[in-house]
């Protein structure tokens, strides 16, 4: 492992303060994955199935893969023996269908709702904070899925005031679907902003580019 990438990793670690480190491994090598699985890391996140399920079958059984992608509905039954969470859950079909693929191979799986929570980024996926609070409770509600939080990606801005806003608004309807469902866990935070996250009760950091480029 290169220097200034270890330094990035030792960095991360002293900031993540009892958060759960996803390392974002999409695009990178088996070699690269395995560095981080030798430093004792075990959660990855990946975002296209057949990448994700390629890399199950040939790397140790006990990684967490977690999908982090947009999740098709024709692709849950080829992902869903190897994840242990899926943090894109963004619609009422997409749950239905996890949740019927789950019960055919007997599975309890986790899952997080994801919400878009910032209204200037169009092109972003995820459910409205609306939605999110259905679709909490409909997965909450069903046998083989273990809803565990939410999911969220900051505003595309370098405005730090605008990403903290949207983070604490995050955070805040976190908190009120946590109370009634029991939830702990609230993804959010990348590379170039999750400092911020945790700043704001980020309780998991999906990052990439920062453990993986100088
Ligand atoms: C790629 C990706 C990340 C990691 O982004 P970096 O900027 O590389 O840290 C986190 N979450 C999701 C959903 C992603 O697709």
């Amino acid at each position: 492992m290169q220097l200034m990438i270890k330094r990035h990793y030792e960095q991360v670690e002293k900031d993540l303060n009892g958060a759960t480190l996803c390392i974002v491994s999409k695009k990178r090598s088996e070699q690269e994955i395995m560095e981080y699985y030798a430093l004792g890391r075990r959660v990855f996140g990946e975002n296209h199935a057949q990448e994700l399920c390629a890399k199950a079958q040939s790397l140790p059984g006990d990684i967490q893969w977690n999908f982090i992608g947009h999740l098709q509905r024709n692709k849950v039954r080829q992902i869903l023996p190897y994840v242990s969470m899926i943090q894109s859950v963004d619609s009422l079909r997409l749950a239905k269908e996890i949740e019927k693929e789950a019960a055919r191979i007997d599975k309890t799986i986790d899952v997080l709702v994801e919400v878009h929570m910032a209204a200037e980024d169009e092109e972003k996926s995820g459910a409205s904070p609306e939605e999110a609070r259905e679709l909490v409770a409909f997965c909450a509600s069903q046998p083989h899925l273990c809803c565990k939080g939410i999911m969220a990606m900051g505003p595309h801005t370098n405005d730090v005031d605008r990403i903290r806003e949207v983070f604490d608004e995050t955070h805040a309807l976190y908190q009120s679907l946590a109370k009634e469902h029991g939830l702990s866990i609230l993804s959010m935070g990348m590379s170039d902003d999750y400092r911020i996250a945790l700043s704001c009760g980020s309780t998991m950091v999906r990052i990439g580019t920062y453990l993986f480029e100088e």
